[in-house]
């Protein structure tokens, strides 16, 4: 009655584990990091579940990982008595990839190994990183608290096809072997996986066992298992007590990623509210960071007790990129995700790590620009949402942001609006801005002709969201932010008595022309006026001051308004 069968991949897996094995060649360890963090998260889980059902610790209710290896047997095993998994559990989380974004992921990829690999540390698709060394891998499992006769055992050769068989597995929990391919021997070393475990799993907050190296050359005798990782939350630490490399492996385990962090800030906060803190930026975008839907940057634990991943409540979109731990001493441990919206508690958490990650990032604009340029290039679309979705702390976004604008002339977004406000002209009461499709379509619009003559700076905005930041960012500093397409062009106190008076003149003498180009346009057009905004160019369209821009009309249009 095992019920033996043999499943084929989803067409997609088959490709992925293809491109992973080389792809992930020369980053092939982190099998190991990959493996302990799933058994760390099912063990998280099942203390989770356990909370609500104390039945499922079998009596059993310290929680450990253990690695060991077989040189005979050319294998490595790693063991956990986490929540395990059900015959149907397996085939949809072990025979299929899940996450929606697979094919997205698979067009993201570039053909560059170091960039790749980035990609694939960031889709988490970790578990098939074990064929990176493995030519075989054999997964036997049982959930927790259902009978030894409904163990599970899986097996693959990463070729296509796995087969699936119900096996009698007295303990709860997983045991992955990995056979390892030719060549591949180095990892049957105990100092080697040490080392590899310290690296990237110390701060795991479960202890890691491995048998003690007996130094004799007879080995499996009575060795005793010891802990060889740290096992504290990291971010429970005072931060004095942690060093640098430290924060940079916790945030290569809790983002899955292969670089070091750009910035990280460290809270234990007191008071009337108790919580931690640990949230870091990345250097790198993600591929999917234009998902606004795909939130994966927050793990809420509560009393060092994990409760779930993907906490959106704590992070706003525009925010999305950052990553890392909070940890409440406030909430009930068994929060849901439907507590979690609108709990006064998550709301000040949520505000206070917002304060901190703007404050990060304020910080890293003042001390050290150049880090900071390298954080808008990543991720500077992103915080352009911020004004618009964030209204409270729009001050303090507005300081974050960055342009092109005629200054410089150069596509590269360096511009600040203080800098901005640092060299409006005498007389000068508002950030001129000009949206376009393009950089250069903004750059050359003759709009712009009147304001290079006059010397008036204008800010250059060309990224997809930039109409809706404008939209949400009525004015900085008390000087409101002013399109140069829209309305009657007013430069304020810059035009002087003799302008205008001018002005006048050519009104009058043109009255005759602009009436018969009237008639002849007819409905097409609102009005044809005379403009002072061209110096060279003989004529321009423009939109009335509340009108829509032609650029948001059109984006509009696209989205079937
Ligand atoms: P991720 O961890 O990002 O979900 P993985 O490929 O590492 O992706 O794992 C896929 C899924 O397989 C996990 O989400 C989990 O449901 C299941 N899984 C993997 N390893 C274990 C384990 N040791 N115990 C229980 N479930 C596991
Ligand atoms: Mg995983």
């Amino acid at each position: 009655a095992s019920h033996k069968e043999t499943l084929g991949f989803q067409t997609e897996v088959k490709q992925l584990l293809n491109l992973m094995i080389h792809s992930l060649y020369s980053n092939k360890e982190i099998f190991l990091r990959e493996l302990i963090s799933n058994a760390a998260d099912a063990a998280d889980k099942l203390r989770f579940e356990a909370l609500t059902d104390d039945a499922l610790y079998e009596g059993d209710s310290t929680l450990r990982i253990r690695l060991s290896y077989d040189k005979e047997k050319r294998t490595i095993t790693i063991t956990d008595n986490g929540i395990g998994m059900g015959r149907q559990e397996v085939v949809d989380n072990i025979g299929t990839i899940a996450k929606s974004g697979t094919r997205a992921f698979l067009e993201a990829l570039s053909g560059d190994q170091a960039k790749d690999a980035h990609l694939i540390g960031q889709f988490g698709v970790g578990f098939y990183s074990a064929f990176i060394v493995a030519d075989k891998v054999v997964l036997e499992t049982r959930r927790a608290g259902v009978g030894s006769e409904h163990g599970v055992c899986w097996e693959s050769r990463g070729e296509g096809d796995y087969t699936i068989e119900t096996i009698e597995k007295a303990p709860r929990g997983t045991e992955v072997t990995l056979h390892l391919r030719e060549g591949e021997e180095e990892f049957l070393d105990g100092w080697r996986l040490r080392h590899i475990v310290t690296k990237y799993s110390d701060h795991i907050d479960l202890p890691i066992e491995m048998k003690q190296e007996s130094g004799g050359d007879k080995e499996g005798e009575q060795e005793e298992w010891e802990q060889i990782n740290k096992a504290t939350a990291l971010w429970t630490l005072p931060k004095s007590e942690i060093k640098e490399e430290e924060y940079q492996a916790f945030y290569k385990h809790v983002a899955h990623d292969f670089e070091d962090p750009l910035a990280w800030t460290h809270n234990h906060v007191e008071g009337k509210l108790e919580y931690t803190s640990l949230l870091f930026i990345p250097s790198r975008a993600p591929f999917d960071l234009w998902d606004r839907d795909r939130m994966h940057g927050i793990k809420l634990y509560v009393q060092r007790v994990f409760i779930m991943d993907d906490a959106e409540q704590l992070m706003p979109r525009y925010l999305r990129f950052v990553r890392g731990v909070v940890d409440s001493n406030d909430l009930p441990l068994n929060i849901s995700r439907e507590i979690l919206q609108n709990n006064r508690i998550i709301d000040s958490i949520r505000a206070g790590s917002v304060k901190k990650v703007l404050g990060l990032l304020e910080d890293m604009a003042k001390r050290d620009s150049q880090k900071y340029q390298s954080f808008w290039k990543e991720f500077g679309q992103v915080m352009k949402e911020g004004p618009g979705e964030d209204p409270n702390n729009r001050e303090q976004i507005a300081r974050l942001l960055r342009f092109a604008s005629t200054y410089h002339d150069s596509a590269e977004q360096t511009v600040s609006l203080a800098d901005y406000l640092s060299r409006m002209k005498e007389g000068q009461e508002k950030i001129y801005y000009i949206t376009a499709d393009s950089f250069l379509a903004a750059k050359s619009s003759p709009h712009l002709e009147v304001f290079r003559k006059k010397g008036v700076e204008v800010l250059l905005l060309s990224d997809r969201v930039d109409e809706w930041l404008a939209a949400s960012l009525p004015e900085f500093e008390g000087k409101p932010l002013q399109s140069v397409t829209k309305g009657e062009l007013d430069l304020g106190n810059l035009e002087d008595e003799e302008d205008k008076q001018q002005q006048k003149e050519v009104e009058e003498n043109f009255k005759g022309l602009v009436d018969r180009v009237q008639k002849s346009l007819g409905d097409k057009v609102k009005e044809v006026r005379v403009t002072h905004r061209l110096t060279d160019s003989p004529a321009c369209l423009v939109v009335e001051q509340h009108d829509m821009s032609g650029y948001l009309e059109r984006l509009l249009k696209e989205a079937g308004q």
